[in-house]
């Protein structure tokens, strides 16, 4: 049986969950090759992500010159804001919050860009009992011992692999934005700065936290206010007129920056001055490029296949209410790379170890989730005061 040394390990999909898997791969000794179907580097997703510790488990085991605190912004607490902007519960938090381009840098600035390979799309798979081939529409063919797909939400690997499973629509969307702190009124600012704050609408919620600016800056004054606002929309021709991009295109997973329809953006301000606290309002008026993520949930039966694995949101695809995807995908890498270490050697004897235990989290995780949802859009029972619907991958607070 070859050693890790001499095996080779394609990682399909190059944000945080491939990255992470594709460093911790390289560190026991595999010849990684990262391939992602975008043609630049990934950047300008400025979107907001609550650090988790498997989130940044990379950088506090193996960077001991990067702290969390140099990463990410904090919070000291967790607060509700009423219809008049005032304070309908508050409780201490300690939350850190993060962009996804400051994590994606530090990921990439360790792994390195000369076995990144951009603009590879992986659009096909056979494996034979010694190893794994991947066709990329580029023309290219990669041979390995070890093929991990991390390639999120629209997975090609799991397409592939579990052609019957379909992301199910949640009944509702988060419209996300981020806008400079400097841009909102006083008031507003000391509402939502050093807090994880909510706005809890009829059968909708908004929840707010600053986090680094564009170029990471941690500085007061420099950073962003980041939301996300769960809004019910029909599945039918609603919601496909809403992810129909300003170009005419589909957008069935998200309607980017600058592309969601004009009257669109016009309604969110509306009603969010109708249905939410004045700070949230404001907060989603002042945001020059709102932007659509429906909400999906994704569950699958398998991870492992041979020589083959799903990680992240290509397998599980949980509603966000946990703060958990970016940890749950790290967690699936770690967890991959702790089997394999186990298992010297013996890639599918390592894969069908790591299985049952990331199809439990992943399983755990969507119940937990879609519970949070319903209460939130669908019975209106979402309790400030609740500890249960506090984020968390492994539970609440955890
Ligand atoms: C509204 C909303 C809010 C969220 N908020 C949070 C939050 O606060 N915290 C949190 O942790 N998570 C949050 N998430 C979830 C989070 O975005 C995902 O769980 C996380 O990004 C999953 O990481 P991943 O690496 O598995 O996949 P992704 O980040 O989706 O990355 C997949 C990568 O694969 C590439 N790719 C796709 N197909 C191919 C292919 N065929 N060939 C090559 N490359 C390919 C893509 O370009 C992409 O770079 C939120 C999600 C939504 C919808």
């Amino acid at each position: 049986m070859p050693t890790f040394e001499e095996q080779r390990a394609i990682v399909v999909g190059g944000s945080i969950g491939g990255l992470t898997t594709a460093l911790l791969l390289r560190d026991q000794g595999f010849r990684v090759d990262l391939f992602e179907r975008t043609p630049t580097l990934l950047d300008g997703r400025g979107a907001g992500i609550v650090l988790q510790p498997d989130t940044v488990r990379w950088l506090t085991e193996r960077r001991a010159d990067v702290s969390v605190e140099a990463v990410s912004t904090g919070s000291s607490a967790l607060r509700y804001i009423g219809a008049d902007n005032e304070v309908v519960h508050e409780e201490p938090a300690g939350w850190r919050f993060t962009s996804w381009t400051t994590l994606y840098r530090f990921l990439l600035q360790d792994f390195g860009t000369e076995r990144y390979h951009l603009g590879e799309f992986a659009v096909g798979i056979d494996q034979d009992a010694d190893g794994v081939d991947v066709r990329f529409v580029s023309g290219r063919t990669e041979r390995a011992d070890l093929v991990v797909f991390a390639d999120g939400i629209s997975s090609t690997g799991r397409r592939r692999l579990l052609p019957d499973v379909q992301p199910v629509y949640s009944g509702y969307v988060g419209w996300r934005g981020t806008v400079p702190e400097t841009e909102v009124s006083a008031e507003t600012h000391a509402l939502l700065d050093d807090a994880l704050s909510y706005s809890v609408g009829p059968l909708s919620h908004i929840c707010m936290y600053p986090i680094p600016g564009l170029g990471g800056e941690l500085e007061r004054g420099r950073r962003l206010l980041n939301y996300v606002w769960y809004r019910n929309v029909p599945v039918g021709p609603e919601l496909d007129e809403m992810l129909t991009d300003k170009r005419g295109f589909p957008a069935p997973v998200s309607v980017h920056p600058g592309q969601v329809q004009d009257r669109y953006v016009a309604e969110l301000k509306e009603t969010a001055l109708a249905a939410l606290a004045p700070a949230a309002a404001e907060l989603v008026n002042r945001t020059a490029e709102p932007y659509i993520q429906p909400v999906l949930d994704i569950e699958v039966d398998r991870m492992a296949f041979g020589r083959v694995a799903l990680v992240g949101d290509a397998a599980f695809a949980a509603r966000p209410h946990a703060a958990a995807g970016t940890a749950k995908a790290a967690a699936d890498g770690w967890a991959l790379a702790e089997a394999l270490l186990a298992h010297r050697g013996n890639v599918p004897g390592a894969l069908r170890s790591w299985e049952p235990g990331q199809l439990e989290l992943g399983r755990a995780l969507l119940d937990r989730v879609r519970e949070m949802g319903t209460r939130s859009q669908q019975r209106g029972t979402w309790e400030p005061q609740d500890p249960a619907l506090h984020f968390g991958l492994y539970g609440p607070d955890k």
